[in-house]
């Protein structure tokens, strides 16, 4: 019998990490943000002066990512790269577009995969991401595609940012949102699309409360 998964892709800012997060508590199962290994696949590459241009010199990198996710005495997830605390600063604006950047390249995501695959751990795992449902876990029972408008994604996104006190102007974040959906649509590896029997939520228009509810219950007809 397999360990099962629920995945939940979509765009940037549709309320995915909060979603994952509230899921992964209800059902007590684990919880895989995939956007933080290329996020801090990324970090890494500035670590290493790496320019991210070309596909070969990331290779290396994402194969032998020295990368930890751990829970702090406190509770607080923690994501430790190369001995460094990187939980904050792998969510500044420059990450997310670098990351969108290095997660364009096939055989970086290739490079990934196994590292992925690893977090499907009893009793069961929340997956959220991009391709969780396409490429990373395929057979996954349950699977779910979040999204919200452009702008109600930027809006908040705005809020999230301010309140973490980093200083960003909404218009700005806007453009970044259409610039970075327009990079994962387009990608040849792994494009967002939502999988075929996956259940499309519009979050635009619900609260958190109201998400988490709708994937629950498609999770108990399905689980
Ligand atoms: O979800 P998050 O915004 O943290 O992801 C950062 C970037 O990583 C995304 O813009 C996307 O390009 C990439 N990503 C991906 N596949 C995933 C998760 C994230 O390509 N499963």
């Amino acid at each position: 019998e397999q360990i099962p998964v629920l995945t939940i892709d979509g765009p940037s800012g549709a309320g995915k990490g909060t979603a994952a997060r509230l899921v992964a508590e209800s059902l007590g199962w684990h919880l895989l943000d995939s956007g933080a290994i290329y996020r801090v696949l990324a970090v890494a590459t500035q670590h290493h002066h790496i320019d991210v241009v070309e596909e070969e010199p990331l290779i290396p990198i994402a194969a032998h990512l020295d990368v930890q996710f751990e829970i702090s005495e406190e509770g607080e997830s923690r994501i430790i790269l190369e001995g460094e605390d990187v939980t904050r600063s792998i969510r500044a604006e420059e990450i997310s577009a670098l990351a969108s950047k290095v997660a364009a390249f096939p055989r970086v995501r290739e490079a990934l995969l196994r590292r992925q695959r690893a977090f499907r751990v009893a009793p069961g795992l929340v997956a959220d991401g991009r391709d969780m449902g396409t490429v990373v876990f395929t057979d996954a029972p349950v699977k779910v595609f979040l999204t919200a408008s452009a702008e109600e994604r930027a809006e908040r996104r705005f809020k999230q940012l301010k309140e973490k006190g980093f200083d960003v102007k909404i218009t700005r974040l806007l453009e970044d949102i259409r610039a970075r959906d327009e990079r994962d649509q387009n990608r040849s590896v792994a494009p967002l699309v939502p999988a075929e029997d996956a259940l499309v939520v519009d979050s635009t228009e619900l609260s958190i409360e109201e998400v988490v509810q709708q994937i629950l219950n498609f999770a108990q007809d399905k689980l």
